[in-house]
């Protein structure tokens, strides 16, 4: 799978990846923070003119803005968990309310996951991994082939998405941590926010994972 980070242009948003299984020439777009014209041609570079889904690692404004403007362009399918679903029509639990200074048009999600749920781009496949705690419907999407996980606002280099938000639950983030650190291997962990890292490097390094889940 080829991966591309884009950026959206403001540190506001989230970080942007962009999926594309080469063989079949299928794409998706994981949390499409923002979109205009720019931002189009960037998916077009990437490889993601015409995304077959809109993978969303859950539904805060700033994973989530550009989802209304990206689908009516592609016709992709939004995915998300279905614990998140109701964020992409409600401004107030997307946070978008007060925080973003343009109003959040409503978005239908096309496709509702849980634990275990798995898409196809291509032949690869991607495995959707329930980790509540961020939100009651964060997941982590798993690129088992090129042992890459998307891993949103729950696991980030050297800590750990915040709680104390809506839906947000301390416990569940600790058993959500612990389920990852308890993957077999290492991964390439692409987070929501900030930089890349590896999962041996969190179980090892992470000041949250150390503190919290040991
Ligand atoms: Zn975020
Ligand atoms: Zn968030």
């Amino acid at each position: 799978m080829k991966i591309t980070k884009v950026d959206l242009g403001h540190e506001i948003f989230a970080n942007c990846y962009v999926l594309v299984d080469e063989k079949s020439g299928e794409s998706a777009i994981v949390d499409p923070a923002y979109y205009n014209a720019e931002i189009a041609e960037k998916f077009k570079e990437a490889g993601a003119e015409k995304p077959k889904y809109i993978l969303l690692t859950h539904g805060h404004f700033d994973h989530i803005f550009g989802v209304h403007g990206l689908k009516e362009a592609s016709g992709a399918k939004v995915v998300i968990h279905d614990a998140d679903a109701e964020f992409l029509h409600d401004p107030w639990k997307s946070l978008a309310q007060n925080n973003f200074p343009e109003p959040q048009l409503p978005v239908v999600a096309d496709i509702t996951v849980e634990d275990g749920s798995e898409l196809m781009l291509g032949e690869e496949k991607i495995k959707v991994l329930s980790a509540p705690g961020h939100t009651m419907g964060s997941v982590c999407y798993i690129l088992e082939n090129d042992r890459v996980m998307l891993s949103g606002d729950t696991l980030f280099c050297m800590t750990a998405g915040r709680t104390d938000l809506y839906g947000g639950n301390e416990e569940m983030m600790i058993a959500s941590l612990k389920r990852l650190i308890a993957l077999d291997g290492d991964y390439r962990v692409l987070p929501g926010h900030n930089r890349e890292t590896t999962l041996e490097r969190e179980r090892t390094r992470n000041w949250y994972i150390r503190r919290m889940v040991r």
